[in-house]
């Protein structure tokens, strides 16, 4: 047992393009997926009986627009939910972080530039806005982009710590109250400057980013800050630190890839620890625990341990946060995330089969590594322990089948949320599909319906969102083991 990390924090990634049945929706009135206040005090409660001691959210573009400030009835809505959560969350011993993305605004994130006076008195108004909308918020984090950045008008990652120098004057000013996280997320400050290939005489759409023709190479539109570019802007970054609150948190990975790898702007160790000198650090390793849009049980506990390993040997971190898109889904994963808060030399194995244990009965504990099968799906931050035969996930889904049909949950010990029936039977779900997936003759077009109708339906009610690629997850998905 390890001294905990004191900031433990669950993000919880409910933005326009991450919509799904297990996620709030907060801001789409009349579609499905809402959350009432007994939902958040079923999820809070949970998270601090878990380890967490943080709940985080993002304020997402579709918020961060003018119609808040002409006060619509959404966003007026999403802030009363907000400040009605913040309180039950208090109740529970939660602290509550908000991020928010420094610039870009708007359901079509647009990319507003500081160098414009008229953009960047809409970045002040709408920051100041949603600071005296949430005053109770706890820590504000300011985010650089993925969305958002700018390389117009000679913006540079420069541009993005002398903003955020500026919005923290404001966060000083408007919420006394809370903390501040400064995020290096990128290579680093995603989206600034070089780090952000743009079209000839784009004006700050970012549909624009994302249909152009890309150089041989590129990776995609962010993600081009080499060790150069990363060393420049953290020698800028830590000559200005000492002017930002005495309080602040940075936010550090243990690289510069999206999924904390030294594999684009080189190694993020050695900055973490100049950094660490000033300012204590968190990490936001984003992948770790989920994908994008790889919606589906995930057993990336192995990793998970590791990473918090790996952590503690390379710098003073005081914690970090665990993103999720699917709270009402992936609890294994919260509780082990939670757990290694505290503990980050737990067993990552063991922790899989106490919580199975708890929650299924001492007789199904050997459930925690039956569901490693499930980690079989590719994309984002996915890095499987094992690779397996399809004959054997079979058997295993079986199994996993099996034992989810026969478990009692009425003695679960733990208080999940959703209820521990609700969660048996998603699993089930889950289960039942990748069985027939892992058979010889799926029926993949009415698998790829199942999965739409269940997870992304919600879509069939809202606009999809400029990061339209719910309907690429449902098709890969369903597309799952056809090649072994
Ligand atoms: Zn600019």
């Amino acid at each position: 047992m390890s001294i905990p990390y004191t900031h433990r924090a669950c993000y919880v990634n409910f933005a326009e393009h991450l919509q799904n049945a297990w996620n709030p929706n907060l801001y789409y009135p009349g579609a499905p997926n809402q959350w009432r206040a007994a939902d958040w005090t079923g999820f809070f409660h949970m998270l601090a009986a878990f380890g967490f001691n943080i709940f985080e959210f993002w304020l997402p573009p579709t918020l961060m627009d003018r119609p808040a400030l002409a006060g619509s009835a959404v966003h007026e809505s999403f802030a009363q939910q907000m400040r009605q959560a913040t309180q039950i969350a208090h109740a529970a011993g939660l602290q509550v972080k908000f991020i928010v993305a420094a610039n870009t605004i708007g359901p079509q994130w647009y990319f507003a530039c500081p160098n414009e006076p008229d953009d960047l008195q809409l970045i002040f108004d709408l920051w100041r806005h949603w600071l005296r909308q949430l005053p109770e918020t706890d820590i504000v984090g300011i985010f650089p982009g993925d969305p958002g950045g700018c390389n117009r008008n000679g913006c540079t990652h420069e541009t993005f710590v002398d903003l955020a120098l500026s919005l923290c004057d404001l966060i000083q000013s408007e919420t006394p109250r809370a903390a501040i996280e400064i995020g290096t997320w990128g290579t680093p400050f995603s989206g600034w400057g070089s780090d952000l290939i743009s079209p000839p005489n784009w004006d700050g759409d970012f549909s624009q980013l994302i249909q152009q023709q890309l150089p041989p190479g590129a990776f995609a539109h962010i993600w081009n800050g080499d060790p150069a570019r990363a060393q420049a802007s953290m020698e800028y970054f830590l000559k200005r630190l000492p002017e930002f609150p005495a309080d602040l948190r940075v936010a550090i990975n243990l690289g510069f890839s999206p999924d904390g790898d030294a594999t684009m702007g080189g190694d993020g160790r050695p900055w973490a620890r100049e950094i660490a000198k000033l300012r204590p650090i968190t990490t936001w390793d984003y992948s770790l625990s989920e994908g994008e849009l790889i919606l589906h049980p995930h057993w990336r506990l192995p990793r998970l341990a590791a990473r918090r390993r790996e952590e503690r040997a390379a710098a003073p971190y005081c914690g970090g946060m665990n993103y999720t898109m699917s709270p009402k889904l992936n609890l294994l994963t919260l509780y082990a995330a939670g757990q290694l808060f505290l503990d980050p030399t737990a067993d990552p194995d063991a922790l899989a089969a106490r919580f199975c244990a708890q929650v299924f009965g001492e007789e199904h504990a050997a459930l925690g590594a039956l569901f490693e099968a499930f980690e079989v799906v590719p994309g984002w931050g996915h890095y499987p322990r094992r690779q397996w035969a399809k004959p054997v996930l079979r058997s295993a889904y079986q199994e996993i089948i099996n034992r989810l049909t026969a478990a009692d949950v009425s003695g679960c010990t733990l208080p999940l949320f959703p209820d521990a029936e609700t969660y048996r039977q998603d699993l089930l779900w889950f289960a039942g599909l990748f069985y027939e997936l892992a058979s010889e003759q799926p029926d993949r077009a009415r698998i790829r319906r199942d999965y739409w109708q269940k997870t992304f339906a919600i879509y069939d009610r809202i606009p999809m969102s400029v990061d339209a690629r719910a309907e690429q997850a449902a098709e890969n998905f369903s597309r799952l083991l056809g090649g072994k």
